[in-house]
């Protein structure tokens, strides 16, 4: 009979950093299980990468503040590199209320810390990236520390660290059930036999809800597509400017290698495990990015280079953290809705601080990310999605 002090379902960012946290919290018998040959195979190895502080409630803002300073300290702290490039979020505001929401949440930004978040006008929106159409443009928030990592990367990064303090990986094996004693969780059916530990982490992503039902419990998380774009090599726009937001329709890009990152959250998608895309979508993205930047209409994108991954979307999209009190031993580390990576320090951290102490100083209130809210009805809002 195979044992752990603590068994991690899921080795993409959020099982690698619940790992690391845990062992360098002194943790040693600690089981991260994979069903893929390869960690990073879920959402973690097609997300865009990019971290920001600029959200709208005290619990997300908290976390990045947790999230980005580490990232930034990373590769030294882990002699790994997680690619950090702090070139800023830029929300491009076409509206008076998209500025009275952006100032709105500054506010609350500042109040919790984050220094160097700023309101910027039309002439220093275009200073920053003169491509951009701006006719229409009003202003903008802009946070320099905001940037992008490499997901892929960081990950291995958390994963490597994990092991060198003691933890094990089992690839290519793929929880099958959830195992109680009585009222408690008692470890894990696996395609490699049964494991048992006194802690279960549910930390896998878009599926989570399948590992909650293996367990009796309900967790809502549901997959939803979500495709991004990179573009040919483009020197149009310089490499070195931030993320940008249209707030007019969501359109978001990034530098990525020697061209750009394309996004846009279609309004119309709807939930499901899928990864194919029509062509259209392409057309589709294309032309929001030739309205915002004319000189986009130029760029050259190859179809087959677009991916397609999947969003943990949870009903009040922020993250569900913390043990399940109708089965004691059993954690969530879900739903991110989008911000998994930017999140994964600090998920990391809290996990392993509510598994050693009960409680965390990461976030003011780790009650708010609850599973158990669901039930109560005490929902969170974060309107900042992208
Ligand atoms: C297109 C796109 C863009 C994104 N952009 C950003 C961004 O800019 N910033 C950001 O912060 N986030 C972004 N995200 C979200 C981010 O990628 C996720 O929130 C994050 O990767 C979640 O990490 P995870 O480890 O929880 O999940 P995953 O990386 O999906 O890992 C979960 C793992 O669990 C494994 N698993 C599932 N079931 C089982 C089982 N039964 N047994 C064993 N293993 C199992 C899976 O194989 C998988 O490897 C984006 C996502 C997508 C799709």
């Amino acid at each position: 009979m195979q044992t752990a002090d603590v068994v991690i379902i899921g080795g993409g960012i959020v099982g690698s950093s619940i790992a690391y946290h845990l062992t360098e919290a002194g943790f040693r018998n600690v089981l991260v299980i994979e069903r893929e040959s390869h960690q990073g195979k879920g959402s973690t190895g097609k997300s865009m990468g990019g971290v920001r502080a600029q959200f709208t409630t005290p619990v997300n803002i908290q976390m990045s503040l947790y999230s980005i300073p580490f990232y930034a300290a990373f590769d030294q702290r882990l002699d790994h590199p997680a690619g950090y490039r702090p070139q800023g979020y830029l929300f491009v505001a076409t509206k008076s209320s998209h500025l009275q929401y952006l100032e709105k949440n500054q506010q609350l930004q500042k109040e919790l810390g984050l220094r160097d978040v700023r309101m910027l006008s039309r002439n220093e929106i275009i200073d920053m990236v003169p491509q951009l159409r701006s006719d229409d443009i009003l202003g903008g928030s802009f946070c320099p520390t905001d940037g992008f990592v490499d997901p892929y990367s960081a990950m291995t990064g958390f994963i490597k660290r994990a092991v060198e303090n003691g933890a094990t990986v089992w690839k290519s094996a793929e929880v099958t059930g959830v195992l109680k004693n009585g009222a408690r969780v008692k470890g894990v059916q696996t395609t490699r036999g049964d494991v048992h530990a006194p802690v279960v982490v549910n930390s896998s992503g878009a599926w989570a809800a399948e590992i909650a039902k293996m367990a009796g419990v309900d967790l809502p998380v549901t997959p939803l597509r979500r495709i991004l774009i990179p573009t040919e090599p483009f020197d149009g726009v310089s490499h070195e400017i931030p993320m940008v937001i249209d707030m007019t329709n969501g359109f978001h890009f990034r530098p990525e290698s020697r061209g750009f990152l394309l996004a846009w959250n279609d309004p119309e998608e709807t939930p499901g495990y899928k990864f194919d895309f029509d062509p259209d979508f392409i057309e589709k993205v294309l032309t929001r990015a030739a309205d915002r930047v004319p000189c986009f209409e130029n760029l050259a994108v190859n179809p087959k280079r677009a991916w397609a991954g999947l969003y943990e979307m949870s009903p009040d999209h922020h993250g569900i953290i913390g043990e399940f009190p109708e089965l004691p031993g059993f954690y969530a580390a879900n739903g991110f809705s989008g911000h998994g990576v930017m999140h994964a320090p600090a998920t990391g951290k809290i996990v392993a601080d509510l598994i050693t102490t009960g409680t965390t100083g990461v976030v003011d209130n780790v009650a708010v990310l609850s599973p158990s809210r669901f039930k109560s009805g005490d929902l969170l809002q974060e309107t900042s999605l992208l």
